[in-house]
């Protein structure tokens, strides 16, 4: 991980006392009158003899690429040392200094304005609280490394919390730990009342709980069909790579979805009629499981080990957003939880967004990528006049992608086989560059991929689409008008049994029936 400039240098020399064994750094949580909209936070620094330590509040969450001002949610903030009050400065906006005085240890406090509502701030309402790491837990800048456990504290009424943090040996409700920083910000934690929906795929813990206003929901009903995508995708990949996993539903206002490695925090509004969402959420819910491999465990090089300080720049969320848009539907399909039709519709509509945008001439998908962290820049919300989303591009390459690799080997390897050899290749700690990703699509497709990238990633070229239409037997839809093209895909009439095999071997389930 690299820091920031001269403060921490300076802090190093001062600081540096050797840390023999790991530190644990047991930070309480309290919620005493949600009302308010604030958390009490407290947590007990060992400082080794250290004269300062410096705290640092990140500046952005894995996952959303968007700065967030966390520490500006941070009030009261004090430090002390048996009952004396330490003085603290706060030289920068996002970054505290205790004067330790000397001290062994130090008590930590502050105090959190838990007052939005997002995947990646903090909220707390009457009668439910939902805390994402990155806007809840400071950083110890030095020592370390260290070992982290949480424990929160509910108001009166309150019965349950959940994340994706192990439970700690005690087993106490609301007691957790996390082996690493990493690890702690990527575990959000929510508490209120709100039923949980167990099930145990091929030995790991999987839980659907919901939050809110779930009206006519039924959630063991959803929780039998998320075993099956959480199933699909072990097919896929050939492992589940956790022992728990948690999908947080909260319903009710807010938007989006975003991704942990033990956990995704879903945003959902309360079926209109009936219990079911419908397919939409389903492919959305896939889409979030999915990224448990694709991002968070199978990464671009830039994407980690995380400084919260500096938002990394990367070309390839083409891959990591792109593709995992791509496969949403496909898994769900491969569920059984939607048809061919309902996949078509959805990758047409990228396709649409796409053909209609004219900031696909403007703008490369790897451009879309390094650039999204700047004003006006291409992800969500970006301005499709100058760019073009690598949410919308994306997943139209990886649809033409696949296609090319099942045209170069006439069917006998797909994307599903680049997606597990990159996994078994570069997942975990080491992360692949761009170079690397391509050379592996070459390798699969058995044929050199370099100026197929090159006019998909590096130049805003119009997709051909011709190849991905006579691989899986598809057509447009015809037009009445043959200036504006349909742009909905759906199956030719006059295709082959050998077209019509590789959509159904697209979509086909790869679980045995009788694992449902
Ligand atoms: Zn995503």
């Amino acid at each position: 991980m690299m820091r920031s400039l001269s403060l921490f240098a300076m802090t190093v020399v001062v600081a540096s006392m050797p840390c023999l064994a790991l530190d644990t750094l047991a930070y309480t949580i309290r919620i005493q009158a949600p009302g308010t909209g604030r958390a009490e936070v407290s947590v007990v620094i060992p400082t080794h003899g250290a004269r300062a330590v410096d705290l640092v509040m990140p500046i952005w969450s894995p996952g959303y690429y968007a700065v967030q001002n966390y520490a500006k949610d941070v009030e009261s903030l004090g430090a002390t040392s048996s009952g004396r009050r330490l003085e603290v400065e706060h030289p920068v906006a996002n970054h505290w200094r205790i004067l330790t005085n000397g001290a062994e240890k130090v008590e930590l406090t502050y105090r959190l304005i838990c007052q939005t509502r997002f995947v990646s701030t903090n909220w707390i309402g009457p009668d439910l609280a939902v805390l994402t790491g990155p806007a809840t837990f400071l950083k110890v800048a030095q020592g370390g490394p260290f070992t982290y456990e949480v424990r929160i504290e509910l108001p009166q009424g309150w019965k349950n919390s959940a994340t994706g943090m192990e439970d700690a040996p005690d087993h106490a409700p609301g007691h957790f730990t996390a082996p690493d920083y990493d690890t702690l910000l990527d575990c959000p934690i929510v508490a209120g009342n709100f039923p949980s929906h167990a099930f145990r795929v091929a030995g790991t813990r999987n839980e659907l709980v919901d939050i809110g206003n779930t009206g006519s929901w039924n959630g063991a009903v959803e929780s039998r069909n998320l075993a099956r995508i959480v199933e699909e995708n072990r097919c896929l990949w050939g492992v589940l790579p956790y022992r728990k996993y948690v999908f947080i539903n909260v319903f009710g206002p807010g938007a989006g979805g975003l991704e942990h490695a033990t956990s995704s925090m879903l945003s959902s509004m309360p079926p209109a009629s009936g219990s079911n969402q419908g397919f939409r959420w389903y492919s959305y819910v896939s889409h979030e499981f999915f990224h448990g491999y694709n991002v968070k465990r199978l990464r671009p090089v830039e994407l980690g080990p995380f400084d919260y300080e500096r938002p990394p720049r990367t070309a390839g969320l083409w891959v990591a957003e792109g593709i995992t848009t791509y496969y949403g539907p496909i898994m769900a399909v491969r569920a059984g939880l939607g048809t061919p039709a309902d996949f078509l519709n959805e990758l047409s509509g990228c396709i649409r967004s796409l053909q209609n945008s004219p900031g696909r001439h403007k703008q490369t998908l790897e451009d879309s990528s390094l650039n999204v962290w700047d004003e006006g820049g291409s992800g969500v919300g970006g301005d499709p006049a100058r760019g073009i989303s690598y949410y919308i591009k994306g997943p139209v390459v990886a649809f033409v992608l696949d296609a090319r690799i099942r045209t170069a080997t006439r069917g006998k390897r797909s994307l599903d086989d680049l997606m597990r050899l990159a996994y078994r290749r570069f997942s975990g700690a080491k992360g692949f560059t761009e170079g690397q990703f391509r050379a592996t699509a070459g390798e699969v497709a058995g044929c050199d991929l370099d100026s197929w990238f090159h006019r998909h990633l590096a130049s805003t070229e119009e997709i051909d689409y011709s190849e991905a239409l006579t691989c899986f037997g598809l057509r447009f839809a015809p037009s009445k008008d043959s200036a504006k093209p349909t742009w909905k895909l759906e199956p030719d009439p006059a295709a082959s049994e050998i077209q019509k095999a590789n959509l159904s071997d697209l979509l086909r389930a790869r679980a045995e029936a009788d694992a449902r």
